[in-house]
């Protein structure tokens, strides 16, 4: 709630193009891989493409590239030069990141190099490389590209260099979900999505995890953390075709998404949760009436506790459901999110209505 609250505050200033000095925060924006202070004067983004940041270093770690015209990192640290060129450099091609060859360019040994850089921003040359080319990897995937195109465009030299990055959040290899026996295995994969990272996983029966957010490591440490017992694998190339098709349902959701669901939970909750799958898009709801709908009018308050430990965003859609009057209510991924989740449906809605009146 606090942390949507604050986003929109943050968006308004950007808007209002006040200067930084008011507004100790950044933004990066996905579209381009770039963060800024506010009052950068380079176009406005879309705010849907806008991630906010307290700090500076925080979103080159996530691989975001500090903005040439508004100098981020600010003009007054000696070593800003060199941390603009070795960020430069990387991002023209994070494939050939040498530590030797970044030194020369900003004529630093390689030790020193690697030591101010890594005082600067946290992490050290290389790490940043990486992030660059993850940030990349999962915007293209989220465009739907192939997973072979999309690697080699976000410079990883192989399909294997960037499952073995992927692997430092999961155990096992790529493709293991086909093996039986060894206890539960989950693949998931990532996209970057015009509602936030989306982050997807799936068991062996299907789909059983689908989040929205802003931080790929924190959604996936929420993730391993609600199947504590199981082992995780990264996405093979049919795993990130079911990415592909979670991200086109995302901004069609009018469409059913034709994959299979491992839907999880107490007799109860399933029932709450298929009763949510029955709201038409466009349609919203409020708990009262979801408890009515499954013929427990008085069990309102554990409808809303079952709806509010959904774990497939948007697939099973508790964001239809408002308060009585009206009220967005809360969402686990984000109420911004949710609105902008209703107002898609109601703008496709109304689309249909308006072409079969035509027809
Ligand atoms: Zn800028």
């Amino acid at each position: 709630m606090q942390k949507d609250s604050q986003a929109e505050q943050r968006w308004h200033i950007l808007v209002s193009r006040q200067a930084s000095g008011s507004a100790p925060f950044f933004y990066a924006v996905t579209s381009t891989g770039i963060v800024c202070r506010p009052g950068c004067p380079s176009r406005l983004p879309r705010q849907e493409n806008v991630r906010f940041f307290d700090h500076c270093e925080d979103a080159m770690k996530a691989g975001y590239r500090p903005c040439k015209r508004c100098r981020p990192l600010g003009s007054s640290h000696p070593h800003n030069g060199m941390v603009l060129t070795v960020c430069r450099l990387i991002e023209e091609d994070p494939a050939q990141a040498r530590l030797s060859t970044l030194a020369s360019a900003c004529g630093y040994s390689p030790s020193h190099l690697q030591k101010t850089f890594t005082q600067k921003i946290g992490i050290s040359p290389l790490e940043y490389a990486k992030g660059v080319r993850q940030l990349r990897a999962y915007r293209e995937l989220g465009q739907g590209s192939s997973v072979t195109e999309s690697l080699y465009a976000a410079g990883y030299q192989s399909a294997s260099q960037f499952y073995t990055e992927f692997k430092e959040f999961s155990s096992l290899p790529a493709g293991s979900h086909r093996l039986a026996g060894r206890g539960e295995v989950i693949t998931f994969a990532a996209a970057e999505t015009s509602l936030g990272v989306l982050l997807i996983a799936a068991s062996a029966t299907g789909l059983c995890w689908i989040s929205l957010g802003e931080d790929f490591a924190q959604q996936v440490q929420e993730l391993q953390a609600h199947f504590a017992n199981a082992q995780f694998c990264p996405p093979d190339p049919d795993f990130v075709d079911w990415l592909s098709q979670v991200v086109g349902f995302l901004d069609s959701p009018c469409e059913p998404l034709d994959l299979p669901l491992d839907i999880r939970g107490t007799l109860f909750q399933r029932q709450v949760w298929e009763a949510l799958r029955s709201i038409p898009p466009g349609m919203t709801m409020d708990y009262q009436a979801l408890a009515e709908r499954i013929g427990k009018p008085t069990a309102a308050r554990a409808v809303a506790r079952a709806c509010a430990s959904n774990v497939l965003a948007v697939v099973i859609p508790c964001h239809r459901i408002l308060r009585k009057d009206g009220g967005l209510s809360g969402y686990r991924w984000g109420v911004q999110r949710k609105a902008q989740l209703l107002e898609r449906e109601q703008l496709r809605r109304t689309k249909e209505g308006s072409s079969k009146e035509n027809d």
